[in-house]
C-alpha cells in the first residue's frame, strides 16, 4: 500500500459556465473480504481522486490500460455504482446523495454506449422494441409513436426504417453498434458515455462509427465521455484527453497538444507504443517496463515508479502532485516540478 497519501487532485481546466459535467476528487474503493464474517482485508483502489470537467458539446477522452479505473469512472458518473467519496455535478445537479426519483429524471439525460451492443439487446426483441424500450421506460412514447421515433433514430445513425422488424442477430457488429447508439439517443440525452464503444470493431468499421459519433455531436450538441485503451482512437475523437494510471489521472490537456508533446512518462510510453509515434529509435527508451501493479496494492510514492524509465529515489517515497504544466494542461511527475524541467525519458 502507498505509505504517502496522494495529494488532492486538481481539475484539468478552470470551471466554465457551460460545463455539463464536473467530477471532483472521485474515489471508489472495492472492499476485498475474507472468511465467514466477510472481514475486509484489503481495498481495490479502482478510482483514487479523479477530477475532470466536460463542457457542452465537448469530448473528453479517458485513456489507460486495462485496470486503470476508466470504466469504473464511467459507471460512477452514470450512477451504476456508488462512490466511496467525491462529487459529481451534472447540469448543475449534485448527483451524489440524490434521491432515486430525482435521479431517474436526470438519468435519461445521460446514456451509455457499450463495447458489446449485443449484450444490451434481448435477442428475442425486434429492433423497434430494442430502441423503443428506453422510450417506454421513461414514459416518453409508446405504441405507434415509439415505433415512429425508433425509425427516425435508425435513419439518424445510417440504417433504414425497414430494419425495425429485424432481430439483433441479423446485423453485423458495426450495424449493431449503430443500433446501440440509436437506443442511447432515444431519450434525447445531453451526455453520452462511450465505454470502449469501438474497441471490438475492425479498424475500417471503427472509423465509420467514430465519424458517425462526430456527426451526431455536431448535429445534436452532445457531450461525450469517451473511454478507450487505444490512444489513436481517443486522439481522433477527443477535444481533451485524460490519461489514467492505477486509478488516477496523471496527465490531462487538449488532445492535439497532449499527443504532440506528452509530458508525463506514462503518456510518453503510450504515445511511443502507437505506430509512428516518437522519433525513430526512441521507443525502447520511453516504453513502460512490465505490467501494471494491482490496484489493491498500488506502489508507494509515484504509482508509476515500478515501470518508469525515468524513476529516481524520491519517486519511491513521495507521490507527485498534479500540477499545471502549461496553459490548460496538468501532469503529475516530480520531473515537471520546476518550469523548464521536462520529463524527457
Ligand atoms: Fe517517473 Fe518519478 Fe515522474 Fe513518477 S514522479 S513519472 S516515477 S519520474
Amino acid at each position: 500500500m502507498s505509505s504517502v497519501a496522494a495529494p488532492a487532485r486538481a481539475a484539468g481546466r478552470q470551471p466554465a459556465e457551460d460545463d455539463l459535467l464536473c467530477v471532483r476528487d472521485l474515489v471508489k474503493h472495492f472492499p476485498v473480504t475474507r472468511g465467514l464474517l466477510g472481514r475486509t482485508v484489503a481495498n481495490v483502489r479502482a478510482v483514487d481522486g479523479v477530477s475532470f470537467r466536460i463542457g457542452r458539446g465537448e469530448t473528453l477522452g479517458l485513456v489507460g490500460e486495462s485496470g486503470s479505473g476508466k470504466s469504473t469512472v464511467a459507471r460512477l458518473v452514470l450512477r451504476l455504482l456508488r462512490e466511496t467519496r467525491g462529487e459529481i455535478v451534472f447540469a448543475g445537479h449534485e448527483l451524489t446523495g440524490m434521491r432515486a426519483g430525482e435521479l431517474k429524471r436526470l438519468r435519461r439525460r445521460m446514456q451509455i454506449v457499450f463495447q458489446d451492443p449485443f449484450s444490451a439487446f434481448d435477442p428475442r426483441m425486434s429492433i423497434a422494441d430494442v430502441i423503443g424500450e428506453p422510450l417506454r421506460a421513461h414514459r416518453l412514447a409508446d405504441g405507434r409513436s415509439a415505433r415512429r421515433r425508433a425509425g427516425e433514430l435508425l435513419e439518424l445513425v445510417g440504417l433504414t426504417g425497414t430494419d425495425l422488424d429485424k432481430y439483433p442477430h441479423q446485423f453485423s457488429g458495426g450495424q449493431a453498434q449503430r443500433i446501440g447508439i440509436a437506443r442511447a439517443l432515444a431519450t434525447s440525452p445531453e451526455l453520452l458515455v462511450c465505454d470502449e464503444a469501438v474497441s471490438a470493431l475492425d479498424v475500417s468499421v471503427q472509423a465509420q462509427v467514430l465519424n458517425l459519433l462526430r456527426r451526431l455531436q455536431r448535429e445534436l450538441g452532445l457531450s461525450y465521455l469517451f473511454i478507450a485503451h487505444d490512444l489513436n482512437v481517443v486522439r481522433y475523437i477527443s477535444d481533451r484527453v485524460g490519461v489514467m494510471y492505477l486509478g488516477q489521472i496523471v496527465e490531462e490537456g487538449p488532445a492535439d497538444e497532449l499527443l504532440a508533446d506528452p509530458r508525463h512518462p506514462y503518456t510518453r510510453s503510450l504515445a511511443a507504443a502507437i505506430a509512428g509515434a516518437g522519433p525513430p529509435g526512441s521507443r525502447r527508451r520511453v516504453l513502460a517496463r512490465g505490467e501494471a501493479p494491482s490496484p489493491s496494492d498500488p506502489p508507494a510514492g509515484c504509482r508509476f515508479h515500478t515501470r518508469c524509465p525515468a524513476a529516481f529515489g524520491r519517486c519511491r517515497e513521495e507521490a507527485p502532485a498534479l500540477r499545471a504544466v502549461g496553459p490548460d494542461r496538468t501532469a503529475s511527475c516530480h520531473l515537471l516540478e520546476r518550469p523548464g524541467q521536462e520529463a524527457r525519458t
